[in-house]
């Protein structure tokens, strides 16, 4: 397959979208970002590298984040981990606080934010070193060492974190967070806070994309059924509200942050990771999924 033609043809198909949508701005480090900016990285499973455009540049994964959490939290916890929080799709929006008190402190699923915090809870009670074992895992994943926090935007992110708050406080009071509030919700930014770019994020995806390979990173390791309920997750829960629209236009298992980018992959081909800072109303790059939604229907390969 000639991806590298077919990303050419995507990035011109793509141009009428270019001044759509606006980038997220209740993260005030998010808001002074370039929004015209637009790039795209596969990497295969048989090793080769398809890049265009702002490829290389560096952006907040914000939710993209979820993923990494949920693989490392599996290893470390197992099923038990599916007490504390469902993998339902929600069909709310990420920082819904809605059902999170009609279900009484039990999040739908990890990839919305009352989940990631959960799982938040869980990593810090098992971590000595939790903010380097995560970045550590983060490193080994995507092959590079130079991968960190973005503290500015983290702590950009808990001066307005007033939603997030809330969500914490609610599962706290249905004993669904056993660590101190300000802790977890400062970790859980800090994750959301990681700066990649296509390249390294595609990598990253990589081995979810390749699950015969053994997933061993360091002390997190999975099964190869655990790696494709990952997949299973990010394909019905991975775009929040959209996570159906997602699944119609493009086809294929992702996840989505509001810092614009997308990391999606199609089992035992390619990962693809996708950034371009303007949102649509549900927080999802507009950019992206049209790229992504080409990608699938040029090459008439999705998992359907
Ligand atoms: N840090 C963001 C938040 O908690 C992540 C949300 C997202 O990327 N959808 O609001």
């Amino acid at each position: 397959m000639n991806y590298q033609q077919i990303l050419e043809n995507i990035y011109q198909e793509i141009q009428p979208y270019a001044q759509v949508g606006k980038q997220a701005d209740y993260i005030p480090a998010l808001a002074k970002v370039n929004p015209d900016q637009f790039g795209i990285c596969i990497n295969t499973v048989q090793g080769e590298t398809f890049m265009l455009g702002d490829a290389t540049t560096s952006f907040s994964i914000q939710s993209i984040s979820k993923v990494f959490l949920l693989a490392m939290c599996l290893s470390i916890e197992g099923d038990g981990l599916w007490r504390r929080v469902g993998k339902e799709p929600s069909g709310t929006a990420f920082n819904s606080l809605i059902q999170l008190e009609v279900e009484k402190g039990t999040p739908r699923n990890p990839f919305i934010n009352a989940g990631a915090i959960v799982l938040t809870d869980i990593l810090l009670k098992h971590s000595k070193h939790p903010k380097e074992d995560f970045l550590r895992f983060v490193r080994r994943l995507s092959g590079n060492n130079s991968i960190s926090y973005d503290e500015e935007v983290a702590q950009s992110e808990r001066e307005k974190s007033y939603l997030n708050a809330a969500i914490a406080n609610l599962l706290k009071y249905h004993h669904n967070i056993e660590n101190d509030i300000e802790e977890v919700l400062y970790f859980y930014f800090l994750q959301c806070s990681i700066g990649m770019d296509c390249y390294d994020l595609s990598k990253a995806f990589l081995p979810f994309a390749n699950h015969r390979r053994p997933f061993e990173y360091g002390e997190i390791s999975l099964t190869s059924s655990q790696v494709k309920r990952i997949n299973a997750i990010m394909q019905t829960c991975g775009f929040y509200d959209e996570a159906g629209e997602f699944s119609y236009l493009v086809g294929l298992p992702g996840k989505s942050g509001v810092g614009g980018g997308i990391a999606a992959i199609h089992p035992l081909r390619y990962s693809v990771a996708v950034w371009s800072p303007r949102l649509n109303q549900k927080g999802n790059s507009v950019m992206g999924i049209k790229a992504l939604e080409l990608l699938t229907t040029e090459t008439q390969e999705s998992i359907f």
